[in-house]
């Protein structure tokens, strides 16, 4: 029976902290969230390695690394409302959820959003709400929201997105192609101004949707 607690602690300390990961409420959201259960059992051995890892439908549950520098660039205080697009596995929201208020989080696969809504609910997030749709339209009826995480390549900031990010509000796109991004941070200034700043590169599967990529015949759905 494998230590599931300890392999964590090592992601941590191998993975998050020598990249320059220092928020201690983040490090300790992800010495918490059992990021095993977020994939199939064959996978569990595998799940705090440093890469991503395929969760069926042709998509992933993304690195350790690249889901704790995205919550770390949202600055959660804790009173937060947060919007996720791409619920994939649900991890990534369990992480928010120990970090903020609310996470509103959607899924363009209904296999998937189901699957993550199972997890989230096994595991008493109960401060997470999994919507099925497009995610480029973002979620009217909740907004605004106090951070945007889009864990999705994009070709550009989807508009409907940063509308309903609230004036000095924090979001975070992949911005690129379908091969290549930059993590991109977008804050919205009072007066509604928007301030971009670049981060890393990153590889994320296509955002696909009306203000993201168009579906061909390589995309699933
Ligand atoms: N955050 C996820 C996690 O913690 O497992 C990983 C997300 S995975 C890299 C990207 C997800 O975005 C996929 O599950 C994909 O189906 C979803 N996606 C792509 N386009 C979308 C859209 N327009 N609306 C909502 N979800 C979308």
């Amino acid at each position: 029976m494998q230590n599931f607690d300890s392999m964590r602690k090592r992601m941590v300390e191998t993975q998050l902290i020598p990249r320059g990961i220092k928020d201690p409420r983040v490090i300790n959201a992800m010495l918490k969230v059992p990021r095993h259960l977020f994939v199939e059992e064959a996978l569990w051995n595998q799940a705090y390695g440093d890469h991503a890892l395929p969760i069926g439908e042709g998509q992933t549950i993304s690195q350790p690394y690249m889901v704790a520098i995205m919550t770390e660039l949202l600055e959660l205080k804790g009173a937060e409302k947060v919007l996720e697009i791409g619920t994939g596995s649900g991890y990534q929201a369990a992480v928010l959820a120990e970090l903020c208020a609310k996470v509103c989080t959607i899924e363009r696969i209904g296999a998937l959003g189901m699957r993550a809504r199972k997890v989230l609910d096994f595991l008493g997030y109960s401060n997470v709400a999994v919507r099925t749709l497009d995610g480029t339209y973002g979620w009217r009826d909740e907004a605004p929201f106090d951070g945007i995480i889009v864990t999705a390549a994009s070709p550009d900031i989807p508009r409907p997105l940063f509308e309903q990010l609230k004036e000095g509000g924090r979001m975070l796109v992949p911005i690129g192609d379908r091969y290549l991004q930059t993590l991109t941070l977008v804050i919205k200034k009072p007066g509604g101004q928007m301030i971009t700043k670049s981060s890393i590169g990153c590889v994320f599967v296509p955002l696909l949707g009306a203000y993201g990529f168009k579906l061909d015949g390589r995309d699933n759905g």
